[in-house]
């Protein structure tokens, strides 16, 4: 197992099914521009092999799909199948929701238990001025359609002050009604928004969230997993919500997470344009794949920052948000 001086090692991996996606978030792209299709990426054969391959050398017990759009990529109905039958502790999946009616049947056949739809507002106008595309019944369809399948959901929301932070207590409320827990993500200093001045301008941080949670509920910070990137809070007697703090709250010390992209690249950190290829290891016999993967994986461990995230132009839907 690998460890680095600050006893980290990696158990989480986050893989991009594929960067493409049906949406082109103002966060996430610049001026609605939508990858429709992604090029040289990896086949759901070669994604499986390399995820078994990082199973079975780095200590992963703990696994996440995401992108792009998951559910847009026809490897999603092989993919997810098959990582539910690996040796893992964990395994979720990450989705704008889009396809969550179409995928359901799917899904509940899987035996996943846990998946995280990413919706940043209740209002239909605005749901389609942030995400620039998609419908958002059909998201909320397919919310109510995990829940009735027993699946734990989390919603994921990115509150910007110039677009949605009125949305933060009626996003609250009906989550809480539904027993889902919803995650703010403070907005990320990633891809276009590096060096842009939307990002001061937009910032919605844990103080001000809390603070505006506050005029409705009371709550009390609750218990997270030691390699959780969520403070967590209950409201006593309706449930619990989470802030995922980047810039507030750095988790960078406790940071476990190890990312393959779509095409095949490992980055082990969000903060870094460091990037380890993998494709070639694909080509060779599992020993000498895993002898030559370790020294990949130390590199990608190296990558991490050691108290801070500092953001950078890497776009989220490249690396696996
Ligand atoms: N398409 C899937 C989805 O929408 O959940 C998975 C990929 S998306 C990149 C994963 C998560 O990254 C989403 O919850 C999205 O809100 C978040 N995200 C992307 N760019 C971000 C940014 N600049 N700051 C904060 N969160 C961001």
């Amino acid at each position: 197992m690998i460890v680095d001086a600050q006893g980290r090692r990696f158990r989480n991996l986050r893989v991009s099914l594929t960067a493409a996606c049906n949406y082109a978030c103002t966060y996430c792209v610049p001026d609605g521009k939508r990858l429709q299709a992604a090029v040289a990426e990896l086949g759901a054969s070669e994604l499986l092999r390399a995820v078994r391959l990082l199973v079975e050398s780095a200590g992963i017990d703990k696994l996440r799909i995401t992108g792009g759009e998951p559910l847009l990529s026809p490897k999603f109905d092989e993919f997810l199948p098959a990582v539910m039958r690996l040796p893992l502790k964990d395994v979720s999946v990450t989705t704008n929701g889009q396809f969550l009616p179409k995928k359901a049947d799917l899904i509940v056949a899987s035996g996943l238990k846990r998946i995280n739809v990413s919706l940043d507002t209740l209002n239909a106008l605005r749901f389609r001025s942030i995400a620039k595309s998609g419908d958002l019944a059909t998201v909320l369809d397919g919310i109510d359609r995990m829940l009735r399948a027993g699946l734990n959901v989390k919603v994921n929301m990115v509150p910007m002050k110039s677009a949605n932070v009125d949305q933060i207590l009626p996003m609250l409320d009906y989550c809480l009604e539904r027993g889902i827990e919803l995650r703010f993500i403070e907005l990320m200093n990633m891809g276009h928004l590096k060096y842009s001045a939307a990002y001061q301008r937009d910032f919605f941080g844990m103080d001000d969230i809390l603070a505006l949670i506050g005029r409705r509920y009371e709550f009390a910070r609750t218990d997270a997993a030691y390699d959780s990137t969520s403070v967590r809070y209950e409201i006593p007697g309706e449930g619990t919500f989470g802030i995922i703090a980047n810039e507030s709250e750095p988790f960078c010390a406790s940071c476990t997470r190890l990312r393959l992209s779509s095409n095949g690249y490992l980055y082990g950190c969000l903060s870094s344009t460091k990037r380890h290829p993998i494709a070639d290891l694909l080509q060779l016999p599992d020993d000498q794949a895993k002898t030559l993967l370790q020294t990949r994986l130390m590199g990608a461990l190296g990558d991490k920052q050691t108290v801070q995230f500092k953001g950078e132009v890497t776009v989220m839907k490249f690396i696996g948000g």
